[in-house]
């Protein structure tokens, strides 16, 4: 059986970066010890009062952050510029959560890892969080390359093999008038469609096949059982592992640390109400105890995912209501997201800007407060319900 085997290609050198910051050993961040902000512009909540017991990996090497699992770092050619992945031993190979955007980097990273820390006993499973570029665009290569099977939600996995067809002039229709019904003007409607495209093209041609995870399943890898709670909101089917014995939580990026996970709305299912399904989340996620390790898709490991839940919580409860008091005068999306969001609107985040606007403009709609209606000139306006 074709394992692991070698590239003949020199690997790529691995960029040398500076560790950000010091582990945070006491039981609240003070701010000598709060990990250097990489988040969002527009996108943060407050400085979380999480404990983050562990340093991130330099890119490309190993941390142990329980027996038998260890974390590492890729880089992402985005502005979140890394992924966190965690390889689990199970004794006779390794289980891998999660693996990086289809980028000469990521290929070069791989091929470190299988050489170095993984090296001698073969990768039995990738499994993903969600079906998100930067979570499994290198899935296809890496599974081919390790003959390995891939586990995944059924919707993230067809989700994923859809994306990646997406490209500017397929987009052009149906996303250009999405963006225009909602009053984004031209200029940067083009620059959307542009940056979901490279998004796109970032994930290489997905597992032929896979092996569907849904939710209460149990699965054994890395010697621990890992009950599947499977969420809307920020994906269609995201996985969330848990692990009772060990009191660890594989969280991806349903519930990060620091910034919000994207709860956006796209062209695709331009009605969707993904913040509920995200609300939803958090009130499960947010019944486990402080103690529980919470290791995210991006950010620092960290305890408290009690805590977080309810920021985040309180982040969409103050978003929720300047947005529902934004909407005297009828404004569409894009008057919305520039009147209140005008910081993340002017930098690279205004295509989540809006499609977060959107999110939360469609709850409102859902939840009775706001209603929604298409103008004469075909755009879409929002008004408060009478
Ligand atoms: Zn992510």
């Amino acid at each position: 059986m074709r394992r692991q085997a070698r590239s003949p290609r020199p690997y790529a050198t691995l960029r040398a970066r500076k560790r950000p910051i010091r582990p945070d050993t006491s039981s609240s961040s003070t701010a000598a010890s709060r990990p250097r902000r990489r988040s969002l512009p527009g996108m943060n909540v407050a400085p979380a009062d999480l404990h983050y017991p562990f340093a991130p990996p330099e890119f490309g090497e190993v941390v142990a952050i329980a027996p038998g699992l260890l974390w590492t770092r890729l880089a992402l050619p985005f502005a979140l510029d890394h992924l966190n992945v965690f390889i689990l031993d199970d004794g006779d190979g390794w289980t891998v959560v999660d693996c990086g955007a289809a980028t000469a980097e990521t290929e070069a990273a791989w091929r470190k890892l299988l050489d170095g820390p993984l090296a001698g006993r073969p990768v039995s499973r990738l499994v993903a969080t969600h079906g998100h570029t930067d979570h499994v665009g290198f899935a296809g290569p890496l599974t081919a390359l390790l003959d390995a099977p891939f586990l995944s939600s059924r919707s993230e996995w067809t989700s994923a093999v859809i994306r990646r067809l997406e490209t500017v002039e397929g987009l052009r229709g149906p996303a250009g008038r999405f963006y225009e019904s909602h009053g984004c003007p031209d200029a940067l409607v083009e620059g959307f469609l542009a940056e979901r495209a490279r998004s796109a093209s970032l994930i290489a041609e997905m597992p032929p096949a896979f092996v569907r995870i849904a939710e209460g399943d149990v699965l054994a890898f890395g010697g621990r059982r890992w009950r599947v709670m499977i969420f809307g909101g920020h994906a269609q089917e995201h996985c969330v592992f848990w692990s009772e014995s060990d009191r660890i939580m594989i969280a991806g990026d349903q519930i990060l640390p620091r910034i919000t996970p994207q709860i956006g709305v796209n062209y695709s299912e331009p009605e969707a109400d993904p913040l509920t399904e995200f609300l939803a989340s958090l009130r499960v996620l947010g019944s486990f105890d402080e103690d529980v390790l919470v290791l995210p898709g991006h950010g620092l490991p960290y305890r408290g995912p009690g805590i977080r839940a309810r920021q985040l919580e309180a982040h969409h409860a103050s978003r929720l209501a300047a947005i529902a008091t934004a909407c005297d005068g009828e404004p569409t999306t894009f008057d919305v997201a520039i009147r209140l969001f005008p910081q993340a609107m002017r930098k690279a985040h205004a295509r989540f800007a809006v499609a977060e606007t959107l999110a939360h403009l469609n709850h409102l709609v859902g939840t009775g407060r706001l209603a929604r209606s298409r103008a004469a000139d075909g755009r879409i306006r929002f008004r408060p319900s009478r």
